[in-house]
Order: structure tokens, then sequence, then C-alpha cells
């Protein structure tokens, strides 16, 4: 019988398989694929795990030390634009590309004849971001740009979306976004980036300044900019692809292969242009976040004149999930680090994680890290679907009411899980003592890394606003109320029926809420929208929850009713006495299930304490 995983056997969570370990991915995944795609992805998924668990996390640990430097200049004073990375970098892109972590989702890989959808392209990232959060970002722009690319772009666009999609690393590029400008981050309406359509060389030209600029040398940019006479504010803003090279000069896309072979541009090839510095960051050291200014940069219309908004807001979808699941990969990062220190490391006689208050922090997190995964795969697997839908043009009311539940979950995904990352790689790195504060260990970068997750793709306060929006404009309450009174329905087993009925409460409470919302001025609505989004999140990961353990239970294990219950008892209920009085010691019982997997016999749940019986428990005796 499988008692679960012992993690005393591990020294830390190094060179080890970050697939094989991290159980609670493979659940969703065989959960969110379909069948023969979860068939196909589970050895390449393995084979990744094991990569990202030995070459890239070494390679990531010398890149956090040196990471990459900009040489705007040659040595003649010219622009060069040149960002210089270390061997190590170059190394880790190789593997992470040509593993298919983009191609995967948007060309038919060997042995299919389909792509992946793209919660495949998230699961890697989600695995990557166990070694590498920094070079997550490149990675998540480079399919953010391909899905626009794919949806918007004209046949001038092909060779970039081609290499952006490249299984070999030789032939690729990848993408980044430029939004933010000085004056306006949040507020992208305020770009001034002006674009003039150049009539002598018969293309756009930019000119204006941006002030984040990740992977700041990308061959496949998207950038928004205002053309002459169109409207303030969003509605004005056109959409370019601005290349790191001059185009009229390199013809084809300038790959990483060319790049590697021939080392930084000639001046006459490099686009008007000027990367001005890096920033000097927390984190995320292996991506270059520069600041560039554009003197009249070369630049391709993608889509239609002053759509670009609009068409950002598709790849927004994508880079938000790929927040998340970058957020869920650091958290089960420290998880495992805190699990595998907590195992090992003795204080007063025992391994800490003997001791209560610290079974209760790693159960905790474990649940945490659970709801995170199981929320954004859900959110990934209806963005895929309705991305599927699109590609093969069967869209129609099903697709609608897709878009509308997705609309609203992913600015709550990306939101909910940046802060869950930051406040877990916080306490792992309490969990590791004085160790943990030190750079020698993972929880320091893992901390610096995640530090931006609630930041970049949108702050908490401003997603919260997007929920207002989703709310307002798509309706996506109703999918939502669907959804969750479809899921608690189906829940039949009496050992959860106690916790069903208190999100059943919530659940109402909710749906009140929204409706007195509605009736509400706009400054009051705003004031409650970061509580709302949360209140969202717990209700519907609590629904999402009781119904994988409903289904657990049928299967005869009932840990998963041990991760909702706990779930629901931590965010939704309100105990007396802040609990402190109840008598309940949860903690201790379910800690080898939820902790180290151990499956549970449904038979046996109703005697831990905090299922299916706080009634009891208040009258009973234990105290
Ligand atoms: C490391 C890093 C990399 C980045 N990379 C990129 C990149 O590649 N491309 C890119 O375009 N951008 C990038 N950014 C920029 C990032 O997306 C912005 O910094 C972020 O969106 C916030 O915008 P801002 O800095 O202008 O802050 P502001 O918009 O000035 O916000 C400041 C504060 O005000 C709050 N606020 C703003 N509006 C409201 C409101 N209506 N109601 C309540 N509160 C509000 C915000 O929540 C925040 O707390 C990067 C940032 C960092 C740190």
């Amino acid at each position: 019988m499988d008692d679960g995983i012992d993690y005393g056997r591990y020294e830390e969570g190094r060179s080890v398989n970050y697939w094989s370990l991290d159980r609670t991915l493979q659940r969703e995944l065989r959960r969110t694929y379909a069948d023969e795609e979860f068939e196909w992805a589970e050895p390449r998924l393995e084979a990744f795990g094991e990569t990202v668990g030995h070459t890239i996390a070494d390679n990531a640990d010398y890149v956090d030390d040196h990471g990459p430097e900009l040489e705007p200049y040659d040595k003649h004073g010219e622009v060069q634009n040149f960002v210089r990375y270390p061997a190590e970098q170059f190394e880790n892109e190789r593997l992470a590309y040509e593993a298919g972590i983009v191609a995967d989702s948007f060309q038919v890989p060997p042995g299919r004849d389909e792509p992946m959808p793209l919660s495949h392209n998230l699961a890697m990232q989600y695995l990557l971001c166990y070694a590498d959060p920094g070079f997550d970002c490149p990675v998540a722009m480079t399919a953010g740009a391909a899905l626009v690319l794919e949806k918007f772009g004209d046949e001038s666009l092909e060779p970039y979306l081609k290499a952006l999609t490249s299984r070999d690393y030789d032939d690729l590029i990848e993408g980044a976004m430029f939004l933010t400008e000085k004056q306006g981050g949040s507020d992208v309406g305020a770009n001034e980036t002006r674009a003039e359509y150049d009539h002598d060389a018969e293309c756009w030209r930019l000119y204006g300044e941006k002030w984040f600029c990740s992977n700041v040398d990308a061959e496949g940019t998207l950038a928004l900019a205002r053309a002459e006479d169109a409207p303030d504010g969003t509605d004005g803003l056109s959409m370019f692809l601005v290349p790191h090279a001059d185009p009229e000069k390199t013809g084809d896309p300038v790959t990483k292969g060319d790049l590697l072979e021939d080392g930084p541009l000639a001046p006459d090839e490099v686009n008007d242009q000027l990367y001005r510095r890096l920033k000097d960051k927390l984190g995320t050291i292996s991506v270059p976040t520069g600041e560039v200014e554009f003197t009249g940069a070369k630049a391709i219309l993608v889509g239609e004149e002053e759509n670009g908004f609009r068409q950002m807001a598709e790849m927004l979808n994508l880079e938000r999930l790929s927040n998340a699941a970058a957020s869920c990969g650091i958290m089960g990062r420290v998880l495992l680090e805190s699990k595998i220190y907590a195992a090992n490391r003795e204080a007063f006689g025992k391994s800490i994680d003997q001791h209560p208050l610290m079974r209760a922090d790693l159960v905790d997190m474990a649940v945490d890290h659970e709801a995170a995964a199981m929320y954004v795969f859900e959110a990934a697997r209806l963005l895929s679907k309705r991305e599927r839908a699109k590609r093969t043009a069967e869209d129609g009311d099903e697709a609608d009411d897709v878009y509308r539940l997705m609309r609203l979950l992913i600015p709550i995904a990306k939101l909910r899980t940046a802060r869950m990352a930051v406040d877990t790689a916080s306490y792992g790195m309490e969990v590791h003592g004085g160790n943990g504060y030190v750079n020698d260990f993972v929880t320091n970068p893992m901390l610096r890394d995640a530090q931006v997750l609630p930041i970049w793709e949108g702050t908490e306060n401003v997603l919260s606003l997007d929920v207002l929006r989703a709310l307002e404009r798509e309706d996506a309450h109703e999918p939502l109320q669907e959804v969750i009174e479809g899921r608690l329905e189906s829940i039949s087993h009496p050992v959860l029926a106690e916790t069903v009925e208190t999100v059943e409460s919530e659940y109402h409470d909710l749906m009140g809420a929204l409706a007195t919302l509605v009736g509400e001025d706009d400054e009051y609505a705003q004031l409650s929208a970061k509580r709302l989004a949360h209140y969202i999140f717990d209700v519907f990961t609590a629904a999402l929850l009781l119904d994988r353990a409903q289904e657990g239970l049928e299967n005869g294990n009932g840990r998963t009713a041990l991760v909702a219950v706990r779930f629901v008892a931590n965010e939704l209920e309100y105990p007396e006495s802040r609990g402190i009085t109840d008598g309940e010691r949860f903690a201790l019982e379910a800690f080898d299930s939820i902790v180290r997997y151990a499956p549970v016999d449904p038979e046996r749940l109703s005697k831990v304490d905090g299922v299916g019986n706080a009634s009891d428990r208040i009258r009973g005796d234990r105290r």
C-alpha cells in the first residue's frame, strides 16, 4: 500500500524529478487533459521534470548570480543593443524550447495529429518555475505573441509566427510585450508612443519611450502605439511587431541560431531604437528588463489599426494565466523544499515536522498549493477549450459561456495565486530558519522572484477592477452560478455534507453580495472589488475541491476530501474564539495524507477530527 512520499530520504529539492514528486500537478492534468492528451504528455512531462530538476536548476543558480548584461553601444559608439547572456542561459533556453514548451501548443508535435491545448504550455511553465521563474517570462511572452499572431497576423507576419513556435532552437525567436510607459503602466490608455507611416520606406515607424521591457532584445516584440489622429485612450492604440533587428536589412527574422553564430548585429542591421539600460531588479534576474527609446523603429502592423488594446487583451489572458501557473510552480518548489527541510532538520529532539505547529504550517501550505493549482488548471482548461473552438471555427453558445466564465476566472487566478506565491515563499523561508534567508538556499531567489508576480501583468487592485468589468460587461455571474451550483448538487457523500452546507451558505451570500453591488455606485463597487475577487476564488475553489473530493471518495481515496475540508475551514468558516476553543486536531491527523500524499480509506474519514463532525467535536470530550 502506498503510504506517501518519504521526504526524509531527500537532502533538498534538487537533482530530483519535479514532475514525479508533484502529485498535485499530475492529478490536475489527468483531470483537465483529454485521456489521449494525457497519455501523450505524461512521459514528456516526466522527462521535462527531470531536466528542470537537474540541468535547468543548476544553470538557473548560475544565471541568478551572473545575469544578462547590456552593451548598448559598440566600441565606435554606434548603437548595437547587444544583450550578453551567460552560456548557461542559452542551454536552458535550448532545453525548454526543444522540449516543446511553446511549440507543442501551436504546431503538431511528433506522435500527434493536432497541437496540444494551451494548458500544456502552462503545465510546462509551471514545472520550469520550480527552477527559473525569470526565464519563464520570455517563455510566456513567446507563447502570448504566437497566440496574437495566429489570431490577427497577416502573411507578412507568418515568418515571425513560424519562428516563435519553432521546436528547433536555432530557428527560434522569442516574444515580448512593450506596454508600460513612464506615465502609464496600469493606465495603458495614457500611452504616448507614436506610430507614423513612412511612405518612402513603406513601413510604420515608432517614436517614444517604453519604461519596462522584459526580454528587451526579443525579435518578436509586440508594442502598442498611437497613429496620428487616432483617438485618446485605449481605443486609439494599434499593435505593432517591432523586431530587434531592422527587418528590411535582415530580411528574415533574426533567430537565436543567427545570434549565437554571428554575435551582435552590425550597426546598420540594428532597428531604430536604443536599449538605454537594464533595470537593477530584486529578482527574475534571468530576464533582462530594459528601458527602450524608439527613434523611428521599423514596425509591422498587427491586425487592424486601433484594435491594438483588444488584441493585447487576448495576449494578456494567456500572460495572466502564465503568471498564475508560475505562482503555482514557485509554491510547488518552496513546498517541496520545506517538506524536505522539515523532515530532516531536528529541534528539541525530533524532526521539526513532528512538532504540531509545523505540521499545521505544512498542511496549510499544501492545501494552498493544491487549491491554487486546481483553480489555475480549471481556468486553463476553459481557455484551451475556447481557443480550440476558435481555431476550428466551431464557435457557438457553449464557447460563448466558456469565454464569459474564463474572462472572470483569469484575473482572479492571477491576483490570488500571486499573493499565495509570495506568502508561501515568505513562509517557506521561515521554515528553513536562518538558512532560508541566505542566498545559498533557493528560498531566497524564490521569494525575490515571487515578489514580482503580484505586480506585472496587472496589480491586485487593477485586476480587481477587471473583475468588476467582467461581471458588468459579460454578465459573467451567470456561467459562474451554473458551474458552482452544478458542482455542489453533484456531491452526495455523507462525509462531505457539513462542508457542502458551509459552501452553499457562502455561495448564497456571495450571490447576495453581487446583487447588492449591481445597485451601488461605482465608487462603492470599487471599494469592494478586491474582497469580491477573493470571495469568488474561495467559493469557486471550494466547489471544485468538493467535486474532486467526491470523485476521490468514489475511487476509494479520501485524501482530497481532507484538502477540501481544510480549505473550507480556513477560507470560509469563522470559528468562535478563532478556533482556539474548538478542540480540533485536524492538522495532526491529516498530516501524512495531505503533506505526504498518503491515501486515506474513506471509511476512516469520519474519525478524522474536523471532518463532518464539527458539532460532535464542540460537544465532545476532546477538550
Ligand atoms: C520586473 C518587471 C518587469 C516588467 N516587464 C514589463 C514588460 O515586459 N512589459 C510591460 O509592458 N510592462 C512590464 N512591467 C511593468 C508592469 O506591468 C507595471 O509596473 C504594472 O502594470 C504597474 O504599472 P505601474 O508601474 O505604472 O504602476 P501604477 O499604475 O502607477 O500603479 C501604482 C499603484 O497604484 C495602484 N493603482 C493604479 N490604478 C489604480 C486604480 N484605478 N485603483 C486602485 N489602485 C490603482 C496599483 O495597484 C499600484 O499599487 C514590468 C514590471 C516589472 C517590475
